[in-house]
């Protein structure tokens, strides 16, 4: 097996304590989890929802799941029951159909904005002008069961790291706007879920609070 404590550790230590660690287990088996569980890590994110079910009817129910991937609509019902936090609301319609989904579970959702910041065309997300839009527009705040804790990112997947580090800031300055704006009273609202394997020491520098880290800790996927 790949050698998942020792990285787990390895990540682990590069961390600021105020940092917190999500391990993306996509595409890795049950027992590369088991693995991190074993050292301690209880927080683990996944793409799939068919994967994620089948993950979390066979592993501890104490594990805290992230949804990470882009979410259809018509598989929120599958995951609301048990997801700890939908990392990657990127419409309305999606927000509108997990207050529904949560209602009738009887839950409180936490979720995290997904914004598109990267110059990639195919990067899901909302725009800075699109999030200020949907925040302004104010329908969330009758929302009961959805709990918006924050913003999510992912950068560009380039070598210039001028570039990356630029992108974070973007992300970490717009978050201070909304932040101040709309949840000035809610210290739930307080997560900035950006840094990958590739480029975690950079976000770090630029005010995240929660990293998503699949390779560094279980290897390369296999699709
Ligand atoms: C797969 C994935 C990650 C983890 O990427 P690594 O490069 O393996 O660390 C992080 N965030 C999202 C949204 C992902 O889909």
């Amino acid at each position: 097996m790949f050698p998942v404590k020792e990285n787990l550790h390895r990540v682990l230590g590069s961390l600021p304590e105020s940092v917190r660690l999500v391990a993306i287990s996509k595409y890795h088996p049950a027992e590369y989890i088991m693995a991190a569980y074993e050292e301690g890590q209880r927080v683990f994110g996944e793409s799939h929802e068919q994967e994620l079910r089948q993950k979390h009817e066979q592993l501890p129910q104490d594990i805290e799941w992230h949804f990470i991937g882009h979410l259809q609509t018509n598989k929120v019902k599958y995951i609301v029951p048990y997801i700890t936090m939908i990392e990657a609301v990127d419409s309305l319609k999606l927000l509108r159909e997990i207050e529904k989904q949560a209602a009738k579970a009887g839950r409180v959702v936490k979720v995290l904005l997904e914004l598109h910041i990267a110059e990639e065309a195919t990067k899901y997300g909302l725009t800075p002008d699109a999030l200020r839009q949907l925040l302004s527009d104010g329908e969330w705040r009758q929302m009961s069961h959805v709990h918006i804790c924050g913003l999510m990112m992912m950068a560009s997947n380039v070598d210039d790291e001028q570039q990356i580090a630029a992108e974070f800031q973007q992300a970490a300055d717009l978050f201070d706007e909304v932040k101040l704006q709309f949840f000035a009273a809610d210290d739930a609202f307080c997560e900035r879920s950006w840094g990958m394997s590739a480029d975690f020491p950079i976000a770090v520098t630029h005010g995240s609070t929660m990293v998503r880290i699949g390779t560094d800790i279980f290897g390369p996927r296999v699709y």
